[in-house]
């Protein structure tokens, strides 16, 4: 029987993310099982989105180095890994979520991102004159944020983790995981031991978990977008989002992403309810966004859940986690895969705590608001 010193169960970004830093801390006999194809799960379909905009002080500093590791992983990795300096807008007619707005821009502020615009209707229309602002209060806007293609920096980690002696194995689905006496055993196409187990299963890991006593809330929850024909030419588009109601664009080349983002799906949502709000949401906020030429439609499933912060860290002796990124794992999973792969081997990050977010903590922890979506 095969025998590995780490076998890592998911091949997101989180998972190869794991194996590239794991083999930075010297550890190489590692190999990661994939149940699809690497990059096939919520990585696969994620719009790339990469912000410094959050309200904890732990998000913020995971989108700190998020935004290190996004904006030099081509030059690192040797690997094509384009970013696309957008920026991000998020707007309200809310005074309290105006408020809150303003004081995460504080809070980023305070930790050393600066480049951060509080911004009234009229500034608004300055950044994005393709929004009309009836009904706004404010923004926050923060130029230097931006977008990428994730499944560019799966291959870039997989490339350099491989160089270092990972192996990696897709439509590998792990159906049963059992401790033995010198490890864990993993069935899946084959049977194979490992003296320890990190599991990166996206939204899949409430269920793979709960057998060892874990109530995790992270869920699958369709995000149905569209990609249009070229539009808004020559102007400048941030990721666009209005708190109050979901209504979302962003640049996608020459096209636009459209989408409205929702904290939960109402019964029988899809495509066709999706874009009749959209356009009627664009009446308002962006008309000339009411016609749009839509060239696709695509769904995908994002891990939401939970308090807005993931769950990573030990499960049992051996047996660790990192899952459950609330829409938000291609930014953090690299930086918090780093900081895992620092803990397992036993030399964890001084200057950041990642004990708050062990698996095990009770509901009700400090929540991250920020998790662009509808507010009630
Ligand atoms: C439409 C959309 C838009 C998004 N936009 C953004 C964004 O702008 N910015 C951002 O940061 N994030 C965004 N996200 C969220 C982001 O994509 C996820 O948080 C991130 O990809 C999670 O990575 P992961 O590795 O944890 O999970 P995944 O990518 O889902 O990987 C988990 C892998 O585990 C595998 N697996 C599951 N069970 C088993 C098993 N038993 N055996 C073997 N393998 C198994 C799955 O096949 C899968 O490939 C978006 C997501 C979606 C869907």
């Amino acid at each position: 029987m095969e025998r590995f010193g780490t076998v890592i169960i998911g091949g997101g970004i989180v998972g190869c993310a794991v194996a590239y830093y794991l083999t930075e801390e010297g550890e190489s006999d590692v190999l990661v099982v994939e149940a699809e194809e690497l990059g096939s799960g919520s990585t696969g379909g994620s719009f790339g989105g990469v912000r410094q905009q959050f309200s904890t002080p732990l998000e913020i500093e995971f989108s700190r180095r998020g935004l290190a590791f996004w904006q030099t992983a081509e030059r690192r990795f040797d690997s094509p890994v384009p970013w696309h300096p957008n920026g991000y807008l998020f707007m309200t007619g809310q005074p309290d979520i105006m408020a809150k707005l303003g004081e995460a821009a504080a809070l980023q502020r305070s930790m050393g991102l600066t480049d951060i615009h509080v911004l009234d209707p009229e500034q608004i229309r300055e950044v994005v004159p393709w929004i009309a602002t009836p009904g706004l209060l404010g923004a926050t806007y923060t130029p230097n944020d931006g977008k990428v293609t994730p499944t560019d920096g799966v291959a870039a980690l997989v490339k350099a983790a491989r160089q270092s002696g990972v192996r990696f194995r897709e439509h590998w689905t792990v159906r049963s995981l059992e401790r033995v006496d010198s490890g864990w055993r993993l069935t899946g196409p084959e049977v194979v031991e490992a003296e320890r187990v990190v599991v990166c299963t996206g939204y899949w890991t409430s269920d793979f978990l709960r057998s060892f006593g874990l109530e995790l809330t992270i869920r699958p929850q369709a995000l149905y977008s569209a990609i249009t024909g070229p539009a808004l030419a020559g102007q400048p588009v941030p990721l666009t989002l209005d708190l109050d109601t979901g209504f979302v664009v962003e640049r996608e080349a020459e096209e636009l992403i459209i989408a409205i983002l929702l904290e939960a799906n109402p019964p029988d949502y899809g495509h066709t309810r999706m874009l009749e709000e959209f356009a009627d949401l664009a009446r308002v906020r962006a008309p000339s966004l009411v016609d749009l030429h839509i060239a696709k439609r695509v769904v995908a499933n994002v891990d939401l859940g939970g308090d807005g912060h993931p769950y990573v860290g030990s499960v049992e002796d051996g047996l660790w986690m990192a899952a459950g990124f609330g829409g938000h794992g291609v930014m953090h999973g690299p930086p918090v895969a780093e900081l895992l792969a620092k803990t397992i081997a036993g030399r964890p990050d001084p200057t950041v705590d990642i004990t708050p977010l062990t698996p095990w903590r009770k509901a009700g922890a400090a929540s991250e608001w920020m998790v662009a979506a509808k507010k009630g």
